[in-house]
């Protein structure tokens, strides 16, 4: 399917070159390689400049939750603009809009978690609410509790602190990190549990790792863990059953804060607006929010904290300490705006339902794949899910990294109709919620394609052979 689009993709792609920098570009290529220039969406759709159309796998990246070109939408964010487009969140200074959506929000937060400090993303949400807890504990008079525990493979954001508590080891070529106070626990991957092991043996270590860390560093140092329910960008790693419980469990026995970072597993991804309790049994301390929030149409990101920890900083002794911390566009009119039109179609299209039922269909459809001889595992739960490739599904050997497996799929796949998110050898896709039965199968069927081509090209390169069963 294509659309004429009266773009000129050669010119667009000499003017990026010329002045755009991307994130997390392939810096050896980025003033030569071609570009994909998303031009028009329409619903699960894109449309690149050359007018081909591709199911968006990616869902954006991890956001689009309600899908594109929704008209409401842009009447919603037009209304607010003409209405009254920004102020100040500083101080005492508020916005209807801001008001209105943070009480929406608090009322599908679990437990007492009623609070909603409001910010542009999901790194500045994740950022201000591991700075929060710094100012909790010390304003309490518990300054010494300054560690923070996160775990190998998190990925939290990309300012200083939160790209600290991030754990992805190629993330961490020539940039310095905080690591005084930062300490990373081995992943919780069952794929890559210690052989012999049975998952929950390998829940027990995961659990015992947290504990080992808390009384190593002494409890009364330990500020709080911070986890994503499933490890999104490190690969859709879903922590062995209970996991999360128990960890939880840890963290109140020694005192430990608990930060629950649900910047892609919130606003229905995971068929609920927030998962932590619904789906993993968890009332944290602090729940981090962005993406599908606003469904990605403009920026917002925000960290939602119990009624405890915010009463214990608004006593009449807090009279002239500040939390110094926030942004211009905390809060940002349209983007609350935006932010409540999303709500209301997620709720009204019962959006979140719709996802715990096709969920499974999802799950089903791709881990059919792993029939095919470099499928080495099929992970994820709900709209999140991950492939990971592998040089031998038996001893799980993984692919060189010149290979460059999952570059090589989306490669395939985009003729194919469908862009998915390399990483490495994983492919990851997490489309939009409105996805339907029949876009899933057109996926599922593009992705088998390119696995296909790519380990088709593999064999005649003579780089891999089946091995005999
Ligand atoms: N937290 C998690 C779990 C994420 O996946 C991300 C981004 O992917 C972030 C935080 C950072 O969000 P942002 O890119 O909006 O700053």
């Amino acid at each position: 399917m294509t659309r004429n689009l009266q773009f000129d993709t050669a010119a667009l792609t000499e003017q990026d070159h010329a002045h755009i920098i991307h994130p997390w570009i392939d810096l050896g290529q980025a003033k030569t390689q071609d570009l994909l220039i998303v031009a028009e969406s329409e619903g699960a759709y894109i449309y690149d400049s050359d007018g081909h159309r591709m199911l968006d796998g990616m869902g954006g990246m991890w956001c689009v939750q309600i899908g594109y070109g929704r008209n409401e939408m842009a009447e919603a964010i037009a209304e607010q603009v003409r209405r009254m487009a920004y102020y100040s969140p500083f101080g005492k200074i508020s916005t209807p809009p801001a008001i209105e959506f943070a009480t929406r929000i608090a009322k599908y937060a679990p437990g007492d978690l009623k609070h909603v400090f409001f910010t542009t993303g999901g790194s500045t949400a994740v950022d201000s609410a591991l700075r929060f807890v710094q100012f909790y504990f010390g304003f309490t008079g518990r300054p010494s509790k300054q560690h923070i525990i996160t775990r190998e493979y998190a990925y939290h954001g990309s300012t200083y602190l939160t790209a600290s508590v991030s754990g992805k080891p190629a993330d961490r070529a020539y940039l310095k990190f905080e690591t005084e106070t930062v300490h990373h626990l081995p992943v919780p991957n069952p794929y890559r549990r210690p052989e012999g092991m049975t998952e929950a043996e390998f829940c027990d270590k995961c659990v015992a790792d947290l504990e080992n860390k808390i009384l190593e560093l002494g409890p009364d140092n330990v500020a709080c863990f911070i986890a994503e329910p499933l490890l999104a960008s490190g690969g859709v790693i879903v922590p062995p059953k209970g996991y999360q419980r128990r960890t939880l469990e840890v963290c109140r026995k020694y005192g430990v804060l608990y930060i629950s970072d649900e910047v892609v597993t919130g606003f229905g991804r995971l068929g609920e607006i927030f998962a932590s309790e619904p789906v993993f049994d968890l009332v944290p301390d602090i729940i981090t929010t962005a993406k599908g929030l606003t469904s990605g149409y403009v920026p917002l990101g925000a960290f939602l904290v119990s009624d405890r920890l915010y009463d214990a900083v608004t006593v009449p002794e807090a009279k002239g300490k500040y939390f110094t911390n926030g942004f211009t566009y905390s809060a940002h009119p349209v983007s609350c705006a935006a932010g409540l039109k999303n709500l209301d179609i997620i709720e009204r299209e019962n959006l979140c339902q719709h996802v715990r039922d096709i969920g499974p269909y999802f799950m089903k459809k791709f881990r059919e794949l792993s029939d095919l001889p470099l499928v080495g595992d099929v992970r994820g739960s709900h709209l999140m899910l991950c492939l990971e490739f592998v040089k031998d599904k038996k001893t799980k050997e993984p692919m060189p990294a010149e290979w460059n497996f999952g570059n090589r799929i989306i490669n395939e796949t985009m003729p194919r109709g469908l862009l998915a998110r390399p990483m490495g050898h994983l492919v990851v896709l997490s489309p939009p919620l409105i996805i339907t039965k029949a876009q899933i199968d057109e996926a599922a069927d593009a992705l088998r394609g390119a696995i296909k081509a790519v380990t088709d090209s593999l064999m005649r390169d003579g780089l891999w052979q089946e091995k005999a069963a």
